[in-house]
């Protein structure tokens, strides 16, 4: 351990278990020394962050379900009460129906684009907002993005039009609070296996796609996401705000799959 977070409290929100890429991030933050406080959504899934949360030695949970947005005011006082201050947040967060993660973007309903938009993109501006008053000294702000806010990916749907809106924010807030030293950026993370990931219809079929076709010719982990967000949220990445940070074995940069894939 260096303790390049030493010092440093931040909140993780979007930890469901320990397959979750929340999870992979605080376990990086963690080992750098950084304080953390979790929230979760709903009692079951409460009772798994618990005992992940004191792994870390963080007994700082908090619920917040971010359709109601009386339980994310709550988050932010119960911040302010104990720290008083706040240097870091993780926005882990995304939901759309699975039925509408299948078959035609097209036949996506009014209902579910709402309620997309809303957990998916809008909860990151409205939690932003509220964590910038408690960043007195500056501080990061990160979320989680993927590839099918710029790309077309079969059945991600409603979901890659909610993560365009999601970076077009992050450059929003980033132009917001510049001036005040607070960074804004975001992980477009290519596929993993997660609780969220399963509800995207072929989930395996794209797995397996990176895997064949990223330049790297593997998919990623959350051990490799979580690398990635030590650096936007500490001090290295002290020069960068506004930016989507591809952790994706390099697929993004591709444009056919590769030969070893056409030859078979
Ligand atoms: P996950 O299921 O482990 O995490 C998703 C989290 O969102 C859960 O903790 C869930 O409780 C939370 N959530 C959903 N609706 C909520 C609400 N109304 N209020 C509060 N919390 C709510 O899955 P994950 O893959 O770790 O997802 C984390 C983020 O990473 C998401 O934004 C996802 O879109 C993004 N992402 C995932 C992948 C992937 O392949 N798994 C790739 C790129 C980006």
């Amino acid at each position: 351990m260096t303790g390049l977070m030493h010092g440093k409290r931040g909140l993780i929100m979007g930890v469901a278990n320990s397959h979750s890429i929340a999870w992979g991030i605080a376990r990086a933050l963690a080992a750098e020394g950084a304080e953390l406080a979790f929230t979760y959504q709903g009692e079951a899934l409460g009772k798994r962050v618990k005992p992940l949360a004191a792994e870390l030695n963080s007994e700082f949970l908090l619920p917040c379900d971010v359709e109601d947005i009386a339980s994310v005011d709550a988050v932010i006082d119960a911040l302010k009460e104990k720290w008083g201050t706040l240097d870091f947040i993780v926005h882990a967060i995304g939901f759309s129906d699975k039925n509408e993660l299948k078959g035609l973007y097209a036949d996506t309903t009014r209902d579910n684009f709402s309620r997309t938009m809303v957990i998916s993109c809008f909860s990151f501006t409205e939690i932003a907002k509220r964590a910038a008053e408690l960043m007195t000294d500056g501080g990061a702000m990160l979320t989680l993005t993927y590839g099918g806010s710029v790309r077309v990916m079969p059945n991600y749907n409603v979901m890659g039009v909610a993560k365009a809106a999601l970076e077009a924010s992050v450059r929003y807030l980033a132009a917001d609070y510049g001036a005040r030293g607070i960074r804004v950026n975001a992980i477009s993370a290519g596929p993993i296996r997660t609780l969220a990931g399963a509800g995207i219809s072929d989930a395996r079929a794209m797995l397996s796609w990176q895997q064949k076709n990223s330049p790297m010719r593997r998919t990623v982990t959350i051990e490799d996401v979580g690398s990635s967000a030590l650096y936007l949220l500490s001090d290295l990445s002290r020069g960068v705000t506004g930016e989507i940070h591809y952790v994706d074995s390099g697929y993004n940069i591709t444009s056919m799959p590769t030969l070893d894939t056409l030859r078979k």
